[in-house]
């Protein structure tokens, strides 16, 4: 159990530019960052590394020993993405550099655009761990299936039946507006942390803790683009690693909470709620009305802090049924067209045109009492029937 064995997982993402909107990452831009990557390893910055994409999201999966918040680490992310950015510049794709918010590079790639999820720990004998990464959706979409995942008994058995389990799990809950945290536990205060995660749109588990021994469970990226910019930018769409088996739950109990199709805000423009729809990563690409959001599932084996796999864990018939029934809610809530709730509420709409639509308006608003007295009929009906005299 010596220092040597900790090891650092750092999954950053970002948008950098994609093929025919915001369809797919061209792999172009993936063999880029590739390259910066591969030639980092050759020189023992990190362990190994593996680069996907979900949507029009590009995904740095690395591990290394240089622990979380690594300028080192944040710097050779920041390096990928700007290699990929030139190449999406130079092939014209949509958006190039999208989520690169700033020029300068300080030593952390946060508040700068990409997601990042990453954990350190000390690998276990078998280190299985899954990756999930997500298009069209913001970082509190894992709210309703992490609870599920480490609170909920219907959901995993082992909260029941596994001694390792059954002490439970501490929730970091992040307030996205006041950027505080509050840390609170499962099963004791599993109502409170509900009245809190079900607004996802402000409360986003950041990371799950075992209880028994503090051990990290689960780490999720709680970037919010729209709060860092100030303007609409993009949804920050939201990677998170869950640590699976021997004292954490199982994989099938991890995925198990994602065969609901639940309700997530994103979508087309960032401001339509819609279903997550779990993929395989064959089908990680948005069409129909930019979406609908999706989400892939990499599991990995960490060894000697390298990533065995992936196994492509959604890209399978037993989730068929859910991408059915999220088609089927897909189908239903786009017949609302603009309105809610297939439309995020006014408070979210706030870096959209909604303001400019009120500022134009502002004048055109009249005090609803002086109004009615204006559309008031000069003419009554009984007036008409007695033939009182009238104007
Ligand atoms: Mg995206």
């Amino acid at each position: 159990m010596g220092e040597e064995r900790r090891i650092t997982i750092s999954v950053i993402k970002a948008d950098i530019g994609s093929l025919a909107g915001h369809h797919k990452v061209h792999p172009d831009t993936m063999a880029a960052a590739s390259r910066i990557l591969a030639e980092a390893k050759s020189k023992g910055v990190i362990i190994d590394y593996y680069v996907t994409h979900v949507g029009d999201d590009l995904e740095l999966i690395m591990t290394h020993r240089k622990g979380i918040d690594s300028p080192e680490i944040h710097g050779l992310a920041w390096e990928a993405f700007k290699k990929a950015t030139e190449v999406a510049k130079e092939l014209g794709l949509y958006a190039a550099g999208q989520d690169l918010l700033s020029d300068a590079f300080s030593g952390n790639v946060r508040g700068l655009g990409p997601g990042v999820a990453e954990m350190e720990f000390v690998e276990r004998k078998s280190e299985p761990i899954i990756v999930f990464m997500a298009d069209k959706t913001e970082p509190g979409a894992f709210n309703l299936p992490l609870f599920k995942v480490f609170a909920d008994p219907f959901t995993t058995a082992g909260l029941v039946i596994d001694p390792r389990l059954h002490g439970g799990f501490k929730f970091e809950i992040l307030d996205v507006f006041e950027g505080k945290y509050v840390v609170m536990s499962a099963p004791e205060e599993m109502y409170d942390i509900l009245a809190l995660i079900g607004t996802p749109a402000r409360y986003v588990i950041k990371r799950i803790y075992r209880k028994s021994d503090n051990e990290i469970a689960a780490v999720v990226s709680s970037e919010r683009l729209n709060l860092i910019a100030g303007r609409y930018v993009g949804k920050d769409d939201p990677v998170a690693i869950v640590r699976a088996q021997s004292g954490f739950p199982a994989v099938g109990e991890i995925l198990e909470a994602f065969a609901f199709p639940h309700l997530v805000a994103g979508w087309m423009r960032g401001s339509h709620f819609g279903p997550l729809m779990p993929v395989g990563l064959k089908d990680a690409k948005c069409t129909r009305f930019d979406g609908p959001p999706r989400i892939v599932a990499l599991g990995f084996n960490v060894s000697k802090g390298r990533l065995i796999g992936p196994a492509d864990l959604f890209d399978d018939p037993a989730f068929d049924e859910t991408r059915r029934l999220a088609q089927t809610i897909a189908e239903y809530i786009r017949r609302h067209g603009p309105f809610m709730p297939h439309r995020l509420g006014p408070e979210e709409m706030e870096y959209t045109t909604l303001p400019e639509v009120l500022e134009k308006l502002k004048d055109r608003f009249v005090e609803a009492k002086e109004y009615e007295k204006r559309i008031k009929p000069k003419l009554r009906h009984s007036a008409l029937l007695s033939g009182e005299p009238h104007e």
